[in-house]
């Protein structure tokens, strides 16, 4: 039985800087993950552990207010962890070209 997908917490590199967020919503509509949320005319990040660093919110921003190293995603260590049905497991962590 696969089990549902879970991301490693608080590893994400996603950073949004408020100050140059206009509000235009763009991030959010193109969010596969419904990472943002918009309050008072500014975006926020609501759901950080949901983001897989797919890049799209920081390609979309016309305002440079978000970045993220958008890669793989620890696609593997996230399998790995469906798998067996535990967090996910990254068997490179610690070494210097781990992602
Ligand atoms: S796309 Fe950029 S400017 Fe627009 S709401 Fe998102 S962070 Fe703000
Ligand atoms: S990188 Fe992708 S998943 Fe993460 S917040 Fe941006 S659009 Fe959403």
């Amino acid at each position: 039985m696969i089990h549902a997908i879970k991301y490693l917490k608080d590893v994400v590199t996603l950073a949004l800087d408020e100050s140059k967020c206009t509000g235009c919503g763009r991030c959010a509509e193109v969010c596969p993950h419904n990472v943002f949320d918009l309050k008072n005319g500014k975006a926020s990040i609501a759901e950080r552990d949901a983001c897989m660093e797919c890049g799209a919110c920081s390609r979309n921003c016309a305002f440079e207010a978000i970045t993220v190293s958008a890669g793989v995603g620890c696609a593997a260590a996230v399998i790995r962890g469906a798998m067996k049905g535990t967090a996910p497991d990254c068997a490179c962590s610690g070494k210097s070209d781990c992602c």
